[in-house]
């Protein structure tokens, strides 16, 4: 596998199902295939017709997708390689609607499949970020017709930390009170921090045992020296675009898989591999069914309290007979 992926490499390398086949092979089972029921390491034989093993020991009957994310009865592996690749290429994600234009076939085939590749992503284990870090808070979400740009009910807070020339990590906050921001500091920022730099939110006062500065944007003080918050802010430019340009009707409750998928491609903005070693954990992932995706626990409660809220405001502005402002 070359460094650094090219649309092109990647057709001549990966443009037929054999040649795919092959390679995941390769990659899921370095020492030859192995059967995942056995303990101890068994022969397996090979079922050409059917792209199968078979175990010598136990005669179990497998593919090299067998319960992992690829796992699927009629999703061809170059469309799978082709949508990792995209999804690992575009600096602000590929939305299914893009991915379905591009590979054909129907929307919700597009959309399962893009929630699987990010399903992949979401990192496990991530150490705390050390250094010079940056923190700060945004509101993400979409307008609402009719109540104007400052309106935030429809909206939700995402927590960025970033460590200079290092890793970002993204979390949805109920809120923007401190006890949220400091657990959100806590669960992501090394106690031995060199400096934590932030706006001027009272929020982030009193945050203790780090060297905490903070610049006041409202007296557009945006840099003083090294403090400055430039680099979660340009983050966030990149989330909202994605946002908006990409995935125009994002559900609050994928929110936390998309912030995973944007770690994931922001943490390993240097590595060459990004397209082999995204494949490598979605062999080692577990199968996502569709049935489990679409029941996925729903962190929308409060978006729903919120939309019942503005109906019962709609309706009270209505019966005064104005319009909402
Ligand atoms: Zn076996």
């Amino acid at each position: 596998m070359m460094e650094s992926t090219t649309l092109i490499s990647l057709i001549e390398e990966f443009g037929s199902e054999e040649k795919c086949r092959a390679y995941l092979e390769e990659l899921r089972w370095p020492d030859g295939p192995e059967c995942p029921r056995c303990e101890e390491p068994t022969t397996v034989s090979r079922i050409a017709s059917r792209n199968q093993f078979e175990c010598d020991k136990c005669r179990y009957q497998f593919s090299v997708t067998a319960g992992t994310l690829f796992h699927d009865s009629h999703l061809p592996l170059w469309k799978w390689f082709l949508a990792v690749y995209l999804m690992c290429e575009s600096k602000k994600g590929m939305s299914a609607k893009q991915l379905q234009r591009m590979l054909g076939g129907s929307y919700k085939t597009s959309w399962y499949l893009c929630h699987r590749v990010r399903a992949a992503m979401g990192e496990d284990e991530q150490p705390l970020l050390t250094g010079t870090v940056e923190v700060d808070e945004t509101y993400v979400g979409g307008k609402r017709k009719g109540y104007g740009a400052g309106y935030r009910g429809n909206k939700v807070i995402v927590a960025g930390a970033i460590e200079r020339g290092g890793d970002i990590r993204l979390r949805l906050v109920p809120n923007t009170r401190r006890h949220n921001l400091e657990k959100f500091i806590d669960s992501t920022v090394d106690e031995d921090a060199a400096a934590i730099y932030t706006d001027e939110l009272k929020s982030y006062d009193g945050i203790t045992g780090k060297n905490h500065q903070t610049v006041e944007h409202k007296a557009e003080e945006w840099v003083r020296g090294d403090v400055h918050t430039n680099s979660v802010e340009s983050a966030w430019s990149l989330l909202k675009r994605s946002i908006v340009g990409t995935y125009h009707h994002m559900s609050v409750k994928h929110l936390p898989a998309y912030l995973a998928e944007m770690e994931w491609r922001f943490n390993r903005r240097e590595n060459p591999y990004l397209f082999r070693d995204t494949l490598l954990v979605l062999l080692h992932g577990d199968a996502l069914p569709y049935s489990v995706l679409i029941e996925r626990d729903d962190p929308g409660e409060r978006q729903r309290e919120n939309d019942a809220l503005m109906r019962r405001e709609a309706k009270r502005q209505a019966r005064q007979g104005r319009k909402p402002c």
